[in-house]
């Protein structure tokens, strides 16, 4: 089963009532709105460029065969090569890959990396597969999807459910059909198959680089600020270290099974080892527990989302009680919360600036992987405060210059950078 599809419906047109992919394209109409493009260059920057769906059957431990789905969306390439992560989660449908891929475009362009936007995923829930049928599983997705790929075409990364050990995976499996190494295939590699320094932790440091700015900016001083972290994954778990490192007080975090809290502040350090070592931190003993949820709405100056979409919707956004939210999940907001917040003088910035620093290192992987020259962890840790403060201040200035809320403002200048792209390349034939 293998579907290139062309056919979307028009930007304009009924819209599903809900889900990431009806909130990027109301994003997107409102930017365009903003920019004053005409129709077809609304339907240029809202339509995939290329879809992959594809079945990716697995032969399980005990010899039975499951079959899984996969997709790939490139959803603009008229910057440079599609870059996007990989997710497996039992929720994953074509239409949040392609509002995931839609968000990579911007945020590459918001960054002005040299990339257009894209995502992988396959619907499966890694935590049911053992290391065999999940390597399995990945080198079939990977030679499935590679007409897509390629280092100067498509380069995936980790993201919900993926790590680095998946990239290994990917990469050698590329690598073994074009019969060469490839370290640029993939980024968010180990270190020794040419990984970057700063890679794992590159997101969340963007995330707390953004935060700091975002409490400096609502008059608020990081010693003692109180946050929340919702998530304890790739993202969350050195968000919420260096947040603590900034002297933040980290007084609740979640994960899929639960959260705690602690007035006082979590002990950031202890609370690691437990995740680590029971998979959970619910039943941490430093803490008491509290409703997976209800960390959403804790009293805190900071909340950060950092796991799924659609966390914060119509259903809850009068009570958050925290005056800044940075994104650190793609997508944590819907619309209807976002005005709510809005209206309620809550700072938002959005994820396609929040957790840019991923993709961020990202591209400083490609680049020393392309270059065959590895950076040392301070150059790859200075060139990511450099470039993410720097698009923090557009960002805000634009806002504030035209009045409008941070993710306007952050989608408006994207999408300027790619339709000037669009505009500079010309319409082929
Ligand atoms: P991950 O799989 O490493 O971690 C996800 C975490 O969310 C886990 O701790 C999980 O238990 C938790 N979670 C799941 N459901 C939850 C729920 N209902 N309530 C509370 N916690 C819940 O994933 P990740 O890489 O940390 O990604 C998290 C988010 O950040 C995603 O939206 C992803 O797209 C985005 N993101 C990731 C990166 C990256 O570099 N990994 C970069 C940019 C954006």
């Amino acid at each position: 089963m293998s579907t290139a599809s062309t056919s979307h419906p028009a930007p304009s047109g009924v819209e599903p009532a809900a889900g990431p992919l009806a909130g990027a394209r109301a994003q997107l109409a409102e930017a365009v709105a903003l920019l004053g493009y005409d129709e077809g260059m609304h339907a240029m920057l809202a339509t995939p460029r290329r879809e992959l769906t594809v079945s990716v059957p697995l032969r399980l431990d005990n010899g039975q065969t499951r079959v899984f789905t996969g997709h790939r969306v490139q959803h603009n390439l008229s910057r440079g090569p599609a870059k996007g992560g990989l997710r497996y989660a039992p929720n994953v449908d074509l239409d949040e890959v392609r509002a995931l891929a839609m968000w990579m475009t911007w945020k590459c362009a918001l960054l002005d990396l040299p990339y257009g936007g894209a995502k992988g995923g396959i619907a499966v829930d890694p935590r049911e597969h053992s290391a065999g049928e999940l390597e399995r599983l990945t080198r079939r997705y990977t030679s499935e999807i590679l007409p897509l790929i390629g280092p100067e075409r498509d380069i995936p990364a980790p993201d919900v459910g993926t790590d680095e050990r998946t990239m290994a995976w990917m990469m050698d499996t590329y690598s073994v059909s074009t019969g060469h190494t490839v370290p640029g295939i993939v980024t968010g590699k180990p270190l020794a198959l040419g990984g970057s320094l700063g890679r794992p932790s590159a997101t969340s440091r963007g995330v707390v680089h953004v935060a700091l700015a975002a409490l400096a900016e609502t008059g608020i001083r990081p010693a003692g600020a109180r946050a929340a972290v919702q998530g304890f994954g790739k993202v969350g778990r050195d968000a919420v270290r260096f947040l603590a490192e900034q002297g933040v007080r980290v007084v609740a975090v979640s994960d899929q099974y639960g959260a705690v809290h602690a007035e006082a502040g979590l002990d950031v350090a202890a609370l690691s080892r437990h995740a680590a070592s029971t998979g959970s931190v619910t039943g941490f003993a430093g803490a008491e527990p509290l409703e997976r949820d209800a960390l959403l709405e804790a009293e805190v100056d900071l909340l950060v989302p950092a796991a799924l979409e659609g966390v914060l919707h119509e259903g809850n956004a009068q009570r958050v009680r925290a005056r800044v939210i940075v994104e650190g999940a793609n997508g944590p907001t819907t619309i209807a919360a976002d005005r709510v917040l809005a209206e309620r003088g809550v700072l938002v910035v959005p994820d396609i600036l929040a957790n840019a620093g991923g993709v961020l290192v990202s591209y400083f992987e490609w680049v020393q992987a392309n270059q065959a020259y590895w950076w040392r962890a301070e150059d790859v840790e200075q060139r990511l405060e450099e470039r993410m403060l720097g698009a923090w201040r557009r960002v805000r200035a634009y806002a504030h210059d035209h009045g409008l809320p941070l993710r306007t403002a952050a989608t408006v200048l994207a999408v300027e950078r790619v339709a000037e792209a669009h505009l500079l390349r010309g319409l082929y034939p």
